[in-house]
């Protein structure tokens, strides 16, 4: 036991160091995101997250938004705790059969006007659960409109924030919804 402390005093731990945030790129970029949020709907933006069934690795991700080195409620990004306070949207996960009616009734639950972004892989088309008789089968855009896709598995924070400036420059340059909607099954 003595060696093994003594090791561990020694050597320190093997865990690998966190990445450092880059961060004036996202203090730029959150401030834009919440200049283009105030351009586009007079106040600062809400966001509701709906796990959908995902491996938790993207949750990490947007966790990270809030946390202690991002700190992005500064910029005057909020994640509220319900969908009748939110403008967007953040889901990941393929959605699961489980999970399916609980994202239609945030979706309908959240007012207008309303954009959903389908964050990471699976949100796409089921990434690695892809096939499972578990998922609804075709990702978040098989059951609500989908108005934005963020790659990656899991996007890291700074993709997080280009995605989200990505939409608020979208639909500030359209009067109406965002133009990259996808949902499946619209006529
Ligand atoms: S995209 Fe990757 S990190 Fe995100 S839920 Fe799917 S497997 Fe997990």
């Amino acid at each position: 036991m003595r060696r093994l402390l003594l090791k561990n005093f020694v050597h320190g731990p093997l865990t690998e160091a966190a990445p450092a945030p880059d961060a004036a790129a996202i203090a730029e970029l959150a401030s834009r995101v919440n200049r283009a949020a105030r351009r586009r709907l007079g106040r600062t933006l809400a966001i509701r997250e709906v796990d959908a069934g995902s491996c938790n690795g993207c949750e990490l991700e947007i966790h990270a938004l809030g946390n202690v080195l991002y700190d992005l409620e500064r910029f005057g990004l909020r994640f509220v705790a319900s969908p009748r306070h939110a403008d967007v949207l953040l889901v990941t996960g393929p959605v699961t059969q489980n999970m399916r009616e609980a994202l239609e009734r945030t979706y309908q639950a959240t007012p207008d006007p309303k954009w959903v972004v389908a964050v990471g892989a699976c949100a796409r088309d089921g990434g690695v659960f892809a096939g499972s008789q578990a998922c609804v089968g075709g990702g978040v855009s098989a059951v609500v409109p989908v108005d934005l896709h963020i790659p990656g598995c899991p996007p890291p924070p700074l993709e997080l924030l280009k995605g989200l400036l990505a939409l608020l420059d979208s639909v500030s340059a359209d009067a109406g919804r965002a133009p990259m909607k996808t949902r499946r099954d619209e006529p």
